[in-house]
């Protein structure tokens, strides 16, 4: 496990410019569509709900600083700042310095826990629950009901391919997990489901309860070992599978990775895949920060990590890196009268819903607050739809809906502006019903 003090060097090299509290923070002159979104916007979600330093990312490496100088101690209050935050990484993505912020967060947690201080009572919660035997994940369900979704064989270790499915899929947007299976039925993969699969460990990696992870790491690690491909539909747990588990378990990964998304993109390209049916509508597309940010960034890191020449392989990994934020939009493009409408913070510079990083369950009011920021700026584009991929967003999303609609109702006022007549779709969903 990669601590803080192995990050002591990487957060040293932060001199408080406060870039990392921007999306297009290299861009102070870019040119948006309207005066709202232009130029650089701040870009953290936990800074603009909290409004003090202490809550953006410039402040929690001096926090990290000061800790591993003795300057703070470990405490409760320190703690409730630095779990204030979604993991999203958009201020990785601004950094000059190339501070991995977000590991830095996480381990910071992890040593302010270690250190004898009680996680936040709903993390804690968390913890426990996949902790237990008898469930392993985060929403208090029996473990042996985690298949009870799927029609097809459990079980098959025959198949080249493993569908990891996730607690969301598994229990609580089971029809997320029936769309993609589906979709890989369509595409001829021949895959399985595991009744042995456990929570990812994402939720309880984010919020420092570093023991609990590595057991379900070990045990879905052991599990999957064999399997030539997992295919995911959840962003959170292709992140933290594709990305973290090599980094915490120190050895590569044993199976090659691929979120459902990707696959149909593969296709697409190959020229297996000519999606007919038209989706005559305006699409906005949201970024989930798991799937498209932190992949994007690991890829460049993965590309420049084996370069003995920075110079010349810089432009190679960034071109790799931006090839990956294309892909949601190759599918999208794919999709006859589909018209996408961009919103102004996308792909590296995206802004995140609000859900992850623990949030959604230990700050609500800082996760629905983000949440309608970003159907705002979704409206502005004048799209229909806002899509995206990920359960957390989509969750988050509609949360955030209905209480514009809440809000609505009750003061007669119409907030269509701000993003209340919006419809959010999960593109899986969409794919399986067009293909
Ligand atoms: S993390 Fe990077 S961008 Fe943020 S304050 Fe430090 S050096 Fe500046
Ligand atoms: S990861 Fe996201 S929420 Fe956390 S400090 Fe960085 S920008 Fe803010």
């Amino acid at each position: 496990m990669i601590t803080l003090e192995d990050l002591r060097r990487i957060n040293a090299r932060c001199i408080h410019c406060r870039a990392c509290q921007y999306a297009y923070s290299g861009e102070p002159d870019r040119e948006g569509e309207t005066e709202e979104y232009t130029g650089m916007l701040q870009g953290c979600p936990a800074g603009i709900y909290f409004g003090w330093e202490g809550y953006y990312n410039s402040g929690k490496q001096w926090m990290a600083r000061a800790f591993l100088n003795g300057e703070i101690k470990p405490s409760k209050e320190l703690l409730e700042v630095v779990e204030a935050c979604t993991t999203c990484g958009m201020c990785e993505t601004q950094c000059p310095n190339y501070i991995e912020t977000v590991a830095v967060t996480e381990a910071l947690r992890a040593a302010v826990i270690e250190a004898g201080v009680e996680p936040l009572s709903k993390h804690k919660k968390f913890g426990e629950m996949v902790h237990d035997d008898k469930m392993r994940n985060p929403y208090k369900e029996p473990r042996d009901q985690r298949t009870a979704w799927f029609g097809g064989e459990v079980d098959n270790f025959d198949a080249k391919v493993a569908y990891f499915v996730g607690c969301t899929g598994a229990y609580r947007q089971q029809h997320i997990a029936e769309h993609t299976a589906s979709i890989l039925k369509k595409l001829g993969i021949d895959f399985t489901v595991l009744t042995g699969e456990v929570c990812c460990g994402s939720p309880i990696l984010r919020t420092g309860q570093r023991d609990v992870f590595r057991e379900v790491m070990e045990m879905n690690l052991e599990l999957f070992k064999d399997f030539d491909m997992l295919v995911f539909s959840c962003a959170g747990c292709y992140k933290t599978i594709r990305n973290d588990y090599p980094k915490m378990s120190g050895k590569p990964l044993p199976f090659k990775v691929r979120h459902t998304v990707e696959l149909v993109y593969d296709f697409i390209k190959e020229g297996k895949l000519k999606i007919e049916t038209p989706f005559d509508k305006k699409v906005t597309w949201h970024d989930p920060c798991h799937s498209v940010r932190h992949v994007g960034l690991a890829i460049e890191k993965e590309i420049l990590a084996q370069s003995d020449n920075w110079l010349m392989d810089s432009r190679k990994a960034e071109k790799a890196k931006e090839a990956h934020f294309e892909v949601p939009r190759v599918v999208l493009r794919a999709i006859p009268g589909l018209e996408l409408r961009e919103m102004y913070r996308i792909k590296g510079d995206s802004f995140c819903c609000g859900a992850g990083g623990g949030v959604k369950a230990q700050f609500p009011d800082m996760a629905l607050a983000t949440a309608k920021e970003r159907l705002k700026e979704a409206a502005s584009t004048g799209a229909e739809i806002l899509m995206t991929s990920c359960p957390f967003c989509v969750t988050n999303f509609n949360d955030g809906l209905k209480s514009l609609r809440a809000e609505e109702a009750e003061t007669g006022q119409d907030l269509s502006a701000v993003g209340s007549k919006l419809e959010v779709v999960e593109l899986l969903e969409l794919l399986d019903k067009l293909l």
